[in-house]
């Protein structure tokens, strides 16, 4: 199984979820798939399902037709109307910066978006993160949806995770998703519960066996 992800904050999350699961997977660069300008314009859709699965098309197509697994996520925050949504990657619009730079300007864009909510009286700081996990085969596709509630801090704790973590407070956990272990944040995370859901899906229609191979590999 190809796991159709460039980001590494992902992969660090992915890859030991799919272990612990008995899933044999490779990554993009694993496949020698190199990066290529029509991947940044997959994501255009209005929903992380048909994103999700527009990626995981466009690299089951590209891998000659292996059985690909991908994903969008994003933040939804209540005092902004659910933004940022699917615009969460590049919320700052800052397309001169990438990984923790990237992160810091979408985080502080965070800031000042609730301080100017909060100037209008929209003061609600709950939030959820939403992940689609889509997988393509050569005999279907599926997507399936997990969420995380919490709530956006005003200042950042944990130096773990990636993204909006520092600032983003599990319910669950009581803690930022920066200060949880690798671990307990994929036990409850959106993206944890999305491809744990996918996975089992994937079992019971008979696209993957337990030992991870399509049927008929041996
Ligand atoms: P995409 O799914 O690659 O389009 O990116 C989703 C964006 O949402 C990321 O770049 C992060 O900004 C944010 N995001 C999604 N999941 C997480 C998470 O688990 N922690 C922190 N930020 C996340």
């Amino acid at each position: 199984m190809l796991v159709a992800t460039r980001s590494v904050g992902k992969l660090r999350e992915l890859l030991p979820l799919f272990a612990a699961e008995g899933v044999e997977v490779e990554t993009l660069d694993d496949a020698g798939l190199a990066a290529s300008v029509e991947e940044d314009t997959l994501e255009a859709y209005e929903t992380f399902e048909a994103n999700a699965l527009a990626k995981a098309r466009w690299f089951h197509a590209q891998s000659g037709g292996r059985l690909v697994v991908a994903d969008d996520s994003g933040l939804m925050v209540d005092a902004l109307g659910g933004a940022p949504g699917v615009r969460s990657k590049r919320w700052s619009n800052r397309a001169d910066l990438d990984g923790v730079a990237l992160d810091h300007a979408n985080n502080a864009h965070l800031q000042s978006m609730l301080t100017r909510a909060e100037a209008v009286g929209q003061s609600d700081r709950s939030a959820r993160y939403v992940c689609a996990a889509a997988a393509v085969w050569s005999g279907g596709e599926c997507v399936v949806r997990g969420t995380t509630e919490g709530a956006i801090t005003r200042v950042a704790s944990g130096d773990g995770g990636f993204g909006y973590d520092p600032y983003f407070v599990s319910d669950v956990l009581g803690l930022s998703f920066a200060m949880a272990t690798r671990d307990a944040k994929s036990a409850i995370s959106h993206r944890g519960r999305a491809f744990a859901a996918l996975v089992a899906m994937l079992r019971d229609r008979g696209v993957l066996h337990s030992s991870g191979g399509m049927p008929g590999d041996g």
